[in-house]
């Protein structure tokens, strides 16, 4: 089972690469096949097996002998890890809401991964994975709600949960942005801390809120103290608030029973 869990992550970790690369180059989505980002030559299927194939070809282009960003491995071995992980997690998926909220924390995970390296390197969230994440949190938690046997009243759902969670994280993060003059935080994390909201409901709200503030300030006091960032200057928050929403759909399980509390 468990090996099933580490495949899937590894196809959509690859998959991952694929739409943070075209993010990056403006290219469409639905066509053209993978080329290299050096010589644009076509990756050939043998040549984009996940791992394996960077492992024959030593991390370079078969055609102009490039490096491959390690950033592609890094991404295929840390989603197959994720999904290991929440595979470990979940009990066994005997229902179908526990299923379709298994499936729910997969691609949730996947979401916040692009978001996670877009961010870092960038310093942006496209708009497009907000949008794709917002949507697929509402559809998946109305799926769980009215496939939950007996039936869940709307009021007492996790569809609700999320709706006052999101609205709640929303407004304290828009009113961040416009009281710092986005100084402290963009529109993207406003829009990324609704994410966190409706995924995770007002109940794991402040916990996710303060394991995202709490790492963020460890992080920069780490880098201002290493020389590496100034006290001036940026330092993306979305990872942090992306990385907090992981740990919460993951050990929220876990860290719900002491909250009394259990995600799905
Ligand atoms: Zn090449």
């Amino acid at each position: 089972m468990m090996f099933i869990f580490v495949a899937a992550g590894l196809l959509v970790g690859s998959f991952l690469n694929v739409v943070l690369t075209r993010l990056e180059t403006e290219e469409s989505f639905v066509s053209g096949r993978s080329r290299c980002d050096s010589c644009r030559e076509t990756i050939r299927w043998y040549d984009n097996i996940p791992v394996l194939s960077h492992i024959v070809l030593r991390g370079k282009c078969r055609y102009c002998g490039v490096a491959i960003s390690r950033r592609h491995l890094i991404m295929e071995l840390s989603t197959a890890a994720m999904f290991a992980l929440a595979g470990a997690v979940f009990p066994a998926a005997s229902t179908l809401s526990t299923a379709l909220g298994l499936i729910f924390v997969l691609g949730m995970i996947g979401v916040l991964a692009v978001v996670f390296v877009h961010d870092l390197m960038h310093m942006e969230i496209p708009v497009s994975v907000l949008v794709f994440g917002i949507v697929w949190t509402v559809v998946s938690l109305f799926l769980i709600w009215i496939s939950a046997s007996p039936a869940e009243p709307f009021f007492s759902s996790r569809l609700w949960e999320g709706i006052i969670g999101g609205a709640i994280a929303f407004l304290l993060f828009y009113s961040l942005v416009f009281f710092s003059d986005e100084t402290w935080m963009g529109m993207g994390d406003a829009w990324l801390a609704l994410i966190l909201g409706l995924a995770l409901g007002w109940k794991l709200l402040l916990p996710a809120l303060t394991l995202a503030f709490g790492s963020g300030a460890v992080v920069g006091i780490v880098l201002i103290v290493l020389g590496r960032k100034g006290l001036q200057s940026r330092i993306p928050f979305g990872p942090f608030l992306a990385g907090s929403v992981i740990v919460m759909l993951i050990f929220g399980t876990i860290i719900g029973n002491a909250f009394g509390y259990f995600l799905i």
